[in-house]
């Protein structure tokens, strides 16, 4: 079994980890205050704790569309070629669980957010059923 083009999007998964780009703002007791956003600055448009993550995105799309899109198309990527990875090579889903697996992502790229086992099998359980 082999994933189709990149431009395919067949695999829907991507992860939020959006903090490469905002900001969590703490008070002097630790408290979690506001989220502000790194690409607005000077002037920082911040976000009560209690907002949603997908509120955070929705800032990042409409006001940083060109970033936003190379973000998403960055963790897209890495996941393609995990799971590629791990289908081509008959890698164990667990794979994603090592430590030092962590360590090299990590390195390569700190603002990427490994998918756990059980969303790479069922990525790859969807994508056998769409082939
Ligand atoms: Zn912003």
């Amino acid at each position: 079994m082999s994933l189709s083009n990149n431009s395919n999007k067949t695999i829907s998964h991507y992860t939020s980890d959006i903090w490469s780009y905002i900001t969590k703002l703490f008070n002097n007791d630790n408290i979690l205050i506001d989220y502000s956003c790194k690409l607005c600055s000077p002037n920082q448009k911040t976000y009560a704790p209690g907002c949603a993550i997908s509120t955070l995105h929705h800032h990042l799309q409409n006001k940083h569309h060109e970033t936003y899109i190379s973000f998403k198309n960055e963790l897209y990527n890495i996941t393609y070629c995990l799971v590629n990875w791990i289908i081509s090579d008959l890698q164990p889903f667990s794979v994603v669980e090592n430590s030092q697996f962590h360590d090299l992502i990590y390195t390569l790229n700190p603002k990427y957010k490994i998918p756990t086992r059980q969303t790479i099998r069922d990525l790859i359980i969807k994508i056998f059923n769409t082939q």
